[in-house]
């Protein structure tokens, strides 16, 4: 899952990736206004959630949101404000942001509402499975057979994806796009050394991979029979 974050203090906006990159999502990061309102329209299918400074040189929040919501209106808005009258926040919600945070916030409550946001967009739960496996997003957990398995951020993700896209073909573009940030180099044969690393440390020996190559196009997780 990827998320764009456009804020100019520097410490604040690598408080937030860091911790975000730690959940195991994709992170960009805009510096100014204008840097941000592009990163948003160039990819705007690829975010899952946008978090949103109020003050930015360039171009403020509430008019990034506004042309945002022009192009999309899906895409989870959340803002960041130093202000606290209820009406600035009642503002940021018009101009079509679906939550704000005050800051100084902790990640902890930041994270709990992107997951609420994500959530509530996409009608499921936050467990997922197929066969034996499952992936609890919200404990963060991978296991198979009720035992637990170790991954990493990356791999996390990746299975994450194919999940929640379970009986669908992933492209690979597609699966660079939602678990890689833009400053991927795009050679797509990391996903292979990837799928490889999870197959190794999700199959069982001698039984069909959990997860399917579709040669030329991708992977695919099959609906359970
Ligand atoms: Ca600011």
């Amino acid at each position: 899952m990827r998320i764009l974050i456009v804020e100019d203090e520097t410490s604040i906006a690598n408080f937030i990736r860091d911790g975000l990159m730690e959940e195991g999502f994709a992170v960009d990061v805009a510096d100014n206004g204008k840097a941000g309102l592009q990163m948003a329209l160039d990819n705007l299918e690829d975010y899952d959630v946008i978090l949103l400074d109020w003050m930015l040189p360039g171009l403020n929040g509430i008019e990034i949101c506004r042309r945002i919501r022009q192009e999309s209106l899906l895409v989870p808005i959340i803002f960041l404000t130093a202000r606290d009258t209820v009406d600035d926040a009642v503002f940021g919600l018009e101009a079509g942001a679906n939550d704000y945070i005050r800051k100084p916030f902790s990640f902890e409550e930041l994270l709990a509402r992107i997951r609420v946001l994500m959530r509530t967009r996409s009608h499921e739960g936050l467990v997922f499975t197929a066969g034996r496996v499952e992936l609890n997003i919200e404990k963060h957990t991978v296991t198979r057979g009720g035992k637990p398995v170790d991954l990493t951020q990356k791999e996390f993700a990746l299975l994450e994806y194919l999940l929640r896209s379970k009986g669908k073909v992933c492209r690979r573009t597609r699966i660079i796009e939602k678990v890689w940030d833009i400053h991927f180099d795009h050679n797509q044969s990391v996903i292979d050394v990837y799928i490889n690393a999870l197959r190794r440390k999700l199959d069982e020996p001698g039984a069909p991979s959990l997860i399917t190559t579709i040669r030329g196009v991708g992977y695919k997780i099959d609906t359970d029979p």
